[in-house]
């Protein structure tokens, strides 16, 4: 069953193949859903849909190069990595347009995807110093203890669509230099990015079945949940899915860490320095086209703040230009398209909605055209004032360029208002005081706060830490919490009660 909605096919296809035990298989299937160029609507490529059986191939190639790899001193599986990512240097531009092509983000925002990804590889680089543990002499009189981390297996990760090259790499690279192989399943709206990277992952030396690729939807992903030698599952989507990954994988036994969706407040405090915030929140608001989990998709104007940085927002937002981001890098413009004709529609909804229960909008970019592409999947930057509480845009992650803006006459309520939120992935404020700052990072429940910064996604070194429904489980992905959930740990007490032959005090 096809699940294509817009049949109109222009432009000549990519093949997108499955790489599995190291080669690129094309699986005869009628069972493929359409990818996309969002900038203009055309389909490039048509994804296979895989099953029960693909899964069943995919492990038996991971769980047969398992031995070999685990065996494969840290070191040594750091420099295929090295190499991996001396390779990605040499064609840089040629995947962030890829990236931009398939996903409809901006060059600008494509190296800055691609390059997020690369720091988790130079992270991964570290392996052999990010496995050393603890040790103690003489836990007891003559006996020592120490504890070692040994990889766990077959891994999978399964991975949105908002960052084609940078969440798939939030888990490969560290889940392989740890010593387990690993099936990635990107996005089905994405799938080219991971495909190119892992074709120079594959010239980097790694040795096949240590890596492989599937590709799919819920079935595929299903498949991966409930297979008994997949040890450990990294997910990153919507809240509902997350959910669903962690206790599904927690039925069948599986290590999981499930990262979900997010509504991240930023706070504008009255002595926010005005021009920088204005432009701090609109990068937060409508980079990636809002697309991002750690956006900053509802601005609280505190006090003063609704008269002075709120017009010099609308202002900045009012002059970016919306269109085409599969041209060339000095063509671009400030935002390119969302995902999908449906995720557009549902962005128009929501706000048409949110229109009708009270809110106003300052800058309404639901009809926003781009001349020379009008199939592309566009919508302008909006943003809604006046929100009441209860209104369908306070609640749901739209996950698209709208920003919405309450007010509150202070800190604390709006710390207050934050904190209502069931989500807790970014906070952030803009403030110039300290005072303000300090009592904001110690009380606001979130998991990563920026302070005069809009979007503080931590880096490589850091946990990506969210909290309450943007994640499900103990270890965050990222940092030494990636490394701790990509391995077990064994500790060793010993004691020895006899000196050997030979040695000078065995008399
Ligand atoms: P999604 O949940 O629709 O899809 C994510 C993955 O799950 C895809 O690979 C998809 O094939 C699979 N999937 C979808 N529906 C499924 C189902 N019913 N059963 C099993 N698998 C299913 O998410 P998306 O639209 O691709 O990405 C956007 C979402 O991801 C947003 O909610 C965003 O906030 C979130 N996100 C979160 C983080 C984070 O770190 N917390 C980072 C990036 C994106």
């Amino acid at each position: 069953m096809s699940t294509a909605t817009i049949p109109t096919q222009t432009a000549k296809t990519e093949p997108c193949p499955l790489y599995i035990n190291g080669e690129w298989k094309h699986i005869a299937s009628d069972q493929t859903t359409p990818v996309h160029n969002p900038s203009t609507g055309e389909v490039i490529a048509q994804v296979p849909l895989c099953g029960n059986d693909v899964i069943d191939q995919a492990v038996a190639a991971a769980e047969a190069a398992f031995p070999a790899w685990s065996e494969t001193p840290p070191a040594e599986r750091a420099r295929v990595l090295f190499r991996f990512r001396h390779l990605v240097e040499a064609e840089f531009d040629d995947i962030c347009l890829g990236i931009s092509r398939e996903h409809g983000k901006t060059y600008a925002e494509a190296k800055g995807d691609l390059q997020r990804g690369l720091e988790q590889t130079e992270y991964a680089c570290g392996i052999p110093n990010l496995l050393m543990t603890d040790s103690l002499e003489n836990v007891a009189r003559g006996i020592d203890c120490d504890s070692i981390r040994q990889p766990l297996g077959v891994c999978a990760g399964i991975a949105p669509f908002n960052f084609p090259a940078m969440v798939p790499m939030w888990m490969w690279p560290l889940a392989i230099a740890c010593g387990n192989t690993f099936i990635m399943k990107p996005s089905e709206k994405v799938p080219l990015t991971t495909n190119r990277l892992i074709k120079l992952l594959e010239k980097a030396g790694l040795p096949k079945g240590v890596l492989n690729i599937v590709h799919g939807g819920r079935d595929c992903v299903d498949a991966l949940l409930k297979h008994p030698k997949i040890k450990a599952i990294s997910f990153v989507g919507s809240t509902p899915v997350a959910r669903y990954i962690y206790e599904t994988g927690a039925k069948y036994g599986k290590r999981v860490q499930s990262a979900g969706g997010a509504k991240n407040f930023v706070l504008i405090m009255p002595d926010a320095e005005v021009e920088h915030s204005a432009q701090g929140i609109k990068d937060a608001a409508f980079g990636c086209a809002g697309e991002r989990c750690m956006a900053g998709s509802t601005a609280i104007a505190i006090g003063n703040a609704g008269k002075t940085v709120l017009p010099a927002l609308v202002d900045v937002v009012k002059s970016m230009k919306v269109g085409r981001t599969d041209r060339p890098p000095q063509q671009q413009p400030h935002m390119g398209a969302v995902i999908s004709s449906q995720h557009k529609a549902r962005v128009v909804d929501l706000v048409t909605q949110g229109e009708k229960q009270g809110a106003k909008l300052l800058v309404d970019g639901r009809n926003v055209k781009v001349d020379d592409a009008p199939e592309g999947f566009y919508i302008g930057p909006t943003i809604v004032d006046n929100l009441q509480d209860g209104n369908i845009l306070t609640k749901e992650e739209v996950f698209g360029p709208v920003l919405n803006v309450l007010h509150s006459n202070d800190l604390e309520s709006a710390i207050q208002i934050a904190n209502r939120s069931s989500y807790g992935n970014g906070a952030a404020i803009f403030t110039s005081s300290g005072k303000a700052a300090r009592e904001f990072r110690h009380r606001v429940q979130a998991g990563m706060v920026g302070i005069n910064v809009g979007v503080p996604a931590t880096l490589a070194y850091f946990p990506f830490s969210g909290w309450g429904d943007s994640f499900f489980g103990d270890l965050h992905i990222q940092g030494k919490e990636g490394v701790a959930f990509y391995t077990k740990q064994k500790v060793i007490t010993s004691r020895w009660f006899n000196f050997g032959e030979g040695d000078i005090w065995a008399k």
